[in-house]
């Protein structure tokens, strides 16, 4: 007997349908005499949909309110579940955030899970319920309802496993396991049999959402196995390993796109000491995360011009305060371009091989693709391009770097719409 956490995302909880066939699986485990407990996310668009009547009430909701609402999606799937597994003959109840309960810092809509309480549950299960607990929610302190940032529900599933001492994670999603890059943008993404947990966390922070970057980070602090599934077929999934369980040696392991990101220059800034300090001092003080940095001296007239990146929701927040700081940076004039996207190649092999970035370089050049920005990590090569470029970078790097298999038109075994 195994206990497992089976977590199962918005696509696969989308209507009464696909939540008896999530039953299904759950049955399935129970049959086979695991113990089991569950997280489920919001049924697919109804966060979204939530977080836009609270745009409607008001532009600057309280955070603290904005939490009620958007934590609300996974109440109705949880709830919704444990009925559907009773009326299948699996006892069965939801554990809300509160009832177990999840605490986390005040932090509204990004918090962090701290401890979870698991005394009633573990009872519960040990007299043969399976637990089901709404992902993305939890709670602080002083009792208020929070959520855990945009595809939380596998941080509370990965969280949850930990706080069980469960012998494994199974995240259930729309496709089959992690891929090479986005398998519903390049049909020929290869399915990854393994991936290491760095090489996944590094792949989630550059944007790729099939895990969120902080289930990832706790599951390689916690150790926990954690298997990326697909809800609508039996496919091998992914499973997330140490580094010297990998057995397939690739250099790059994935290809990610992300169109988050927005570019903003600084033009003829005087370059003295301290400028650069004076540029990104009051972008962090509004706790505005700066990623890409580029700065082009003009040779001899001690002027420069600062380009770097920040989140495109940011955008408006960033130039705020770089305009209230313009005499005190003394920038000529201020450039946003939220027309661009960033581009990262990531794989452990680069820590060993040289010559990553410069196929790059070489790939982009080939099609005419102009770079305006790079980053680098120790296995990580990230561009910024014209969003016009994004699918045909990702195209041309995925071929470059010999990661395309055979085509594929359907990587969920249902055809399951997202
Ligand atoms: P869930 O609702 O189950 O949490 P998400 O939409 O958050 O699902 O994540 C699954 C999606 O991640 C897939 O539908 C796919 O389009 C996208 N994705 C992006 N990059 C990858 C990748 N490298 N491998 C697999 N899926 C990816
Ligand atoms: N429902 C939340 C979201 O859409 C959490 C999740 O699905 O992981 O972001
Ligand atoms: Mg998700």
């Amino acid at each position: 007997m195994a206990r497992i956490v089976m977590k199962f995302g918005g696509t696969s909880m989308a209507g009464t349908e696909r939540i008896r066939n999530v039953a299904a699986r759950v049955k399935r485990e129970v049959d086979a005499g695991n113990e089991v407990a569950v997280v489920v996310s919001a049924m697919a668009g109804e966060t979204d949909r939530l977080v836009g009547f609270c745009r409607e009430a008001s532009p600057l909701a309280d955070p603290a309110e904005y939490d009620v609402v958007v934590a609300a999606g996974e109440q109705i799937t949880a709830g919704l579940l444990a009925i559907t597994l009773q009326s299948a003959g699996v006892p069965a109840r939801s554990w809300l955030g509160w009832q177990l309960p999840v605490r986390t810092t005040a932090a509204h809509s990004a918090a962090r899970i701290e401890e979870i309480g698991t005394e009633a549950i573990l009872h519960s299960m040990a007299q043969g319920a399976v637990a089901v607990m709404p992902g993305f929610q939890g709670i602080t302190d002083e009792d208020r309802v929070t959520t855990l940032g945009r595809g939380g529900s596998d941080t509370s599933a990965v969280a949850l496993a930990a706080a069980l001492k469960a012998d494994r994670c199974d995240i259930y999603t729309d496709v089959d396991g992690v891929y090479t890059t986005d398998p519903r943008i390049v049909p020929r993404a290869r399915k990854l049999h393994r991936i290491t947990y760095e090489e996944m966390l590094e792949l989630a922070s550059v944007g790729a959402k099939v895990l969120q970057t902080r289930s990832v980070e706790l599951a390689m602090k916690e150790k926990i196995v954690v298997q990326v599934l697909s809800s609508f077929s039996d496919a091998p999934g992914t499973l997330v390993v140490d580094e010297d369980e990998q057995m397939e040696r690739m250099i790059v392991v994935g290809v990610v796109a992300d169109r988050n990101e927005a570019k903003v220059t600084l033009v003829r800034v005087p370059d003295v000491p301290g400028v650069v300090a004076g540029i990104f001092g009051p972008l962090a003080d509004a706790n505005i995360n700066v990623d890409m940095i580029v700065q082009n001296i003009a040779k001899g007239e001690g002027i420069t011009d600062v380009t770097f990146t920040v989140p495109r929701a940011q955008l408006p927040a960033s130039l705020d305060v770089l305009e209230k700081a313009r005499d005190t940076i003394g920038f000529e004039a201020l450039l946003s371009d939220d027309d661009v996207a960033k581009i990262s190649v990531v794989g452990v092999g680069m820590k060993s091989h040289a010559g990553v970035a410069a196929t790059m370089f070489r790939a982009l050049a080939s099609r005419g693709i102009n770079i305006q920005a790079i980053t680098t990590s120790e296995i990580k090569v990230s561009v910024l391009i014209p969003q016009d470029y994004v699918e045909l970078a990702v195209r041309v790097l995925h071929t470059a770097y010999g990661l395309d298999g055979p085509a594929a038109d359907d990587v969920t075994g249902a055809g399951a719409d997202a």
